[in-house]
């Protein structure tokens, strides 16, 4: 079929299929069965998923779209043209869905990967543990082989949207007597069982995106162990890579967004002033919008270009940790500069004295510290493009 042609079918399903309730500004579609959605939401979220089109480049016969990249353009561009509102990104279809594409066996593909599509599972992430973070292979978590089922015990932190969960996909210690890399596996449970509790922790940005999660007795089938047992780190290093690849904007989202140059620019103009011509009063300032508009903007285009030449459609290895490691740090960069040339306006965090956008302000330079810590810190992604690309001595 011709993309024209293709283009007309999109259009048409979209007009049948769309409502008007998903249609224009508004939030992302909730998945998973825990948070609350409206009933044309609902529907709409399954037809897209029936379709496919949630997932549109992975394979038809796991419930995938099984379009080119040039049908996949074409879908995307028609979904903003009509302001589609689309499910919310997850750790589904960024995570576990690939790595299941890669690892899981074809039973485990089928029994899994069609609820990512259809948004009806949402997924939490169990890598992290007290004294395991960094050096994740120091993880803790026991499970034991108890016949037809693993029985699991210990405790994750930093569990983000755990609380939302359906089911999570864990790193876990199967056998503590040989080196630490080698006794780890992997496996997926379900989020609701007595075994499994979680508890909120609280932010200094006032929310609580992550809990803690403990596990009592909790249960994993064995048909749920992903790869060989005792193996998993491998599966778990290409997990971060895909995990690292929506970090860094090379995911099927395209290019993260990092604050637009101008926004910055006319920050500068608000809040540092303008001399007779118009420009930024502050030589300085002006250097510093400048630069932070530059980098932004090569750095969109390199990930455009990275795109473009992956035409094997696969995620990049650990070259990825270049792309996690400076968009965390344009962010946070960019998000500091923001709330600096504010002044003391750009660090208030309530009351009548500041406008709605200087206390988003305070809450991207709190958040943005985070850029640089999950999916690994910056000073792990520095010690793998050290290690693992350049191929310098330990
Ligand atoms: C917003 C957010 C969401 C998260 N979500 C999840 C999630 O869903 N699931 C999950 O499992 N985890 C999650 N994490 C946890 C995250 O992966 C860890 O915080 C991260 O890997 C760092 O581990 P740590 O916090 O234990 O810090 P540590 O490992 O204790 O590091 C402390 C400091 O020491 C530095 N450091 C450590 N080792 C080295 C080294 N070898 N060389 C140089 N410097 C080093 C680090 O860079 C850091 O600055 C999340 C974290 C955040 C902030």
């Amino acid at each position: 079929m011709s993309l024209d042609a293709f283009r007309e079918e999109v259009r048409a399903w979209l007009a049948d299929n769309c409502p008007a309730a998903a249609r224009g500004p508004g939030e992302a579609i909730p998945i998973g069965s825990v948070r609350p959605i409206e009933p044309e939401l609902l529907a709409w979220r399954h037809a897209l998923g029936s379709k496919g089109w949630s997932i549109p480049l992975w394979p038809k016969e796991y419930g995938g779209g099984g379009l080119s990249p040039e049908q996949n353009q074409v879908l995307q561009s028609e979904l903003r043209a009509i302001e589609a509102r689309l499910p919310m990104p997850g750790m589904g279809t960024s995570m576990i869905g690939p790595t299941l594409l890669e690892y899981g066996t074809e039973e485990q593909k089928l029994r899994h990967i069609p609820s990512i599509a259809m948004g009806d599972i949402g997924w939490c992430q169990g890598y992290s543990e007290p004294g395991a973070g960094s050096d994740l292979a120091s993880l803790r978590t026991q499970a034991v082989d108890k016949g037809d089922i693993f029985e699991i015990n210990g405790q994750k932190i930093w569990t983000s949207g755990a609380q939302f969960a359906d089911w999570m996909f864990a790193l876990v210690r199967t056998d503590p007597n040989v080196p630490k890399h080698e006794g780890i596996s992997f496996m997926l449970l379900d989020m609701h069982q007595p075994g499994v509790s979680i508890k909120p922790i609280r932010l200094i940005a006032g929310s609580s995106p992550f809990c803690e999660t403990f596990f009592d007795n909790a249960v994993a089938r064995k048909d749920d162990l992903i790869g060989q047992l005792n193996r998993g780190w491998a599966v778990a290093k290409r997990l971060l890579q895909h995990e690292r690849s929506g970090q860094g904007g090379l995911g099927e989202g395209g290019p993260r967004h990092l604050g637009p140059a101008t926004t910055l620019a006319e920050i500068a103009k608000t809040y540092i002033g303008v001399d007779q011509g118009g420009k930024i009063l502050d030589s300085s300032t002006r250097d510093s919008v400048v630069r932070f508009a530059m980098n932004a903007q090569s750095f969109q285009l390199t990930q455009r270009r990275a795109k473009e030449e992956n035409t094997s459609g696969k995620t990049m290895g650990e070259a990825i940790s270049i792309f996690k490691l400076y968009g965390a740090t344009l962010a946070r960069d960019g998000a500091e500069f923001r709330a600096q040339m504010m002044g003391s306006q750009g660090y208030g965090w309530e009351g009548e004295g500041f406008a709605t956008e200087e206390l988003e302000a305070t809450r991207a330079f709190l958040s943005s510290r985070a850029h640089t810590i999950y999916g690994g810190t910056n000073e792990v992604q520095r010690n793998i493009i050290a290690k693992r690309v350049l191929g310098l001595p330990d």
